[in-house]
């Protein structure tokens, strides 16, 4: 895979007219874009349109998260819009997500290729007291190992996961698991609410196959000189 193919624009605008600006602009350096719960919950099927007219993949974050039957029923939906990933919350647990992937083997004559499966562990804005509040306790890499485990078992692809776990998981998973990562900040560029960064650099070094970047490229003053200078440094760890 070339850089290009890691890299991953996070679509989190607020209106269709500047998502729609943001994939013509970046257009010639990145391939992938994602849809997350803002823009698809505002205008959803307008901006899967657009990628799928501009031959671009599209990363279907929607983190799904229900009863097995439901969940079963929304992969299948996705599935068969021709997604290129989407994604599932492992404390989901392994019965909804293995409804996930009998939901997409059931789209996938009509769709063509099946998408990536991926579940999501724990979000890279939460830390060791995040998970606490929420009754989850532990290390928060034994929480995301477990659950890498548990998506696995379950059959999906792979997980969302910190650059910092990646590593782990490539090492208790195998390499074919797929690790996508955000929470990824370039120097050049500022935190903001995530907890776990790295830099692209280092994410790829780790083992990620992904990387997530929104905001240091949707609100860098040039979206396409940020994605750019990413890719290069992507490559300069993959060559
Ligand atoms: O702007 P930033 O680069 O932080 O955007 C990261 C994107 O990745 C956001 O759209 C966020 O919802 C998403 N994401 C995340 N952590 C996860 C899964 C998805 O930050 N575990």
């Amino acid at each position: 895979m070339k850089g290009r193919d890691r890299l991953i624009v996070a679509l989190d605008v607020d209106t269709l007219d500047r998502a729609k600006k943001l994939i013509d602009v970046l257009s010639p350096e990145a391939d992938i874009f994602k849809v997350g719960i803002a823009p698809f919950t505002d205008f959803g099927n307008d901006i899967m349109k657009e990628l799928e007219n501009r031959g671009k993949k599209i990363f279907l974050d929607l983190k799904f998260h229900d009863i097995p039957n439901t969940v079963k029923n929304a992969a299948c939906a996705a599935a068969k819009k021709g997604v290129f990933m989407m994604n599932f919350h492992c404390l989901g647990g392994k019965k909804m997500l293995e409804a996930a992937v009998s939901g997409c083997g059931e789209a996938r004559s009509a769709a063509g290729k099946r998408p990536l499966l991926l579940g999501v562990t724990v979000l890279t804005s939460m830390g060791e007291s995040d998970l606490d509040e929420v009754g989850v306790a532990g290390p928060v890499n034994k929480r995301v190992t477990a659950l890498a485990a548990l998506a696995r078992a379950s059959g999906l692809d792979g997980v969302v996961a910190s650059a910092k776990e990646a590593r782990l998981i490539k090492e208790k998973e195998g390499k074919d698991f797929v690790v996508v990562t955000p929470g990824v900040r370039p120097q050049w560029a500022e935190e903001g609410d995530q907890k776990r960064v790295l830099t692209p650099r280092q994410a790829i070094s780790e083992g990620a196959d992904y990387i997530v970047v929104g905001r240091p490229i949707i609100e860098a003053e040039d979206p396409l000189l940020a994605a750019k200078k990413i890719i290069e440094e992507i490559e300069s760890v993959i060559q």
